[in-house]
């Protein structure tokens, strides 16, 4: 395991904090100007885009509104800005040039960090699988009988992503009680949370050819936390035969700071054992799962948050690299930005459970939240928030919160 790499910058040797050297995660920021490119150091944001034209850094995209430029660079390219940016961050290196491009970050907007090409949400989870096939079908057959093949997705919507921080409104839709004889429309009753990993793909690959895991591995820029909301009444009414639609399509989000994976080398683990050996195409090569903590909290608008969830990203059964390789695999190409939700992370216990579909088993046990509240589903005013790092040696490596607050659902026209 590495050591923390010291900086000068003070506040990133903070054991506890979420952005030391290590790190280094990337995003898009603004302070009243224009939004531009920036990593994340102890408590500041560095601007990308001051360093670029102060000839520190090569001319990368640094000054546009997204990551899309750089991520498209390829891997030899983030491994480049990341070692200038380690040289001229680490401690006994500051200079006066670099310390007028850092900015508070408390004080800095964060805007969504690359431009989402697509987006695509597979269900890698086996708890979570499991679970929901025993609440939608059958425990019997709670697992469908493609899961130990087929990394299974579904192309969701790439326009409704946003960023931590952004609320958004109820969905409505169409739903049907199983004891009516037929279906209304209004605002979901179930509105529910998932968590899950973001992988952001940067190097493109072409249409009809195929990529291997070790390639799919090398397209991967780096991760984010994502918050797939789902509306669960709409989604047990719409999703037979082709799968989710407006249950998922009204809001995703994202962490502002996407985590390369050269911060989370350290902290690689293989999958789980393989219960059904996988087909060639998409058989591990070697570990591409992370040891990272993950945690869900909720807060009732204007009360605390309470802690709902703690689980890890190495319980799930596919990883991301897999899960390109299968998507590429058809001869589908893949874009710079495209995004791809890990499924729902849910570990074996209930405490690990990382949906409140399962949390509270299908609204059927509510949770007590600090303050005395109950919650089955998310309520109008609630702030959902996603936390996760890894832990190294005396450091580690956060993602920066993934929140999101609900309001009101809204009518047609207003
Ligand atoms: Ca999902």
């Amino acid at each position: 395991m590495t050591a923390l790499v010291r900086s000068w910058v003070e506040t990133a040797n903070d054991p506890d904090g979420a952005f030391p050297l290590n790190n280094l995660p990337f995003g898009v920021f603004s302070n009243g100007d224009a939004p531009r490119c920036a990593v994340a150091i102890g408590d500041r944001v560095l601007d990308l885009a001051a360093l670029q034209s102060a000839g520190l850094l090569p001319d990368h995209g640094f000054d546009e509104p997204a990551l899309n430029t750089f991520m498209a660079k390829g891997k030899a390219v983030w491994g480049e800005v990341r070692d200038a940016l380690t040289d001229l961050l680490r401690e006994g290196n500051e200079t006066g040039a670099v310390r007028a491009a850092l900015h508070a970050m408390d004080a800095a907007t964060m805007h969504l960090p690359f431009r989402v090409a697509e987006y695509t949400d597979f269900y890698a989870g086996r708890q979570h699988a499991f679970n929901v096939g025993s609440l939608f079908r059958d425990p019997a057959n709670a697992l469908p009988p493609n899961w130990l093949h087929i990394p299974i997705g579904y192309n969701g919507r790439a326009s409704t992503v946003v960023v931590s921080g952004t609320a958004f409104h109820r969905p409505r839709g169409q739903t049907k009680a199983p004891d009516a004889d037929r279906p209304s429309f209004g605002p979901c009753r179930r509105l529910d949370i998932e968590l899950e990993m973001g992988a952001v793909v940067g190097t493109p690959s072409e249409m009809g050819r195929p990529v291997t895991v070790d390639e799919a591995d090398d397209m991967i820029f780096g991760y984010v936390l994502l918050n797939d909301w789902s509306a669960r009444d709409i989604q047990a009414w719409e999703y037979q035969p082709l799968g989710p639609f407006q249950a998922k399509a009204f809001a995703t989000t994202i962490g502002a700071w996407v985590v390369t994976k050269a911060a989370l080398e350290p902290f690689r683990r293989p999958t789980p054992p393989r219960e059904r050996e996988l087909l060639p195409y998409i058989r591990d090569t070697g570990p591409m799962l992370y040891d990272i903590d993950l945690a869900v909290s909720i807060a009732p608008e204007g009360g605390p948050a309470t802690e709902i969830c703690r689980t890890n990203y190495d319980t799930l059964y596919y990883s991301a690299p897999q899960q390109l390789a299968h998507h590429a695999s058809s001869g589908c190409a893949m874009r710079t930005g495209d995004l791809l939700g890990s499924g729902t992370i849910s570990g074996p216990e209930k405490g690990m459970f990382g949906s409140l579909l399962e949390m509270t088993w299908g609204g059927k046990e509510a949770i007590t939240l600090e303050g005395g509240e109950t919650r089955t589903f998310v309520e109008d005013g609630d702030t959902l928030g996603l936390h996760g790092h890894a832990q190294g040696d005396g450091y580690r490596i956060g993602f920066g919160p993934c929140t999101g607050t609900l309001l009101p659902a809204r009518d047609a026209g207003a």
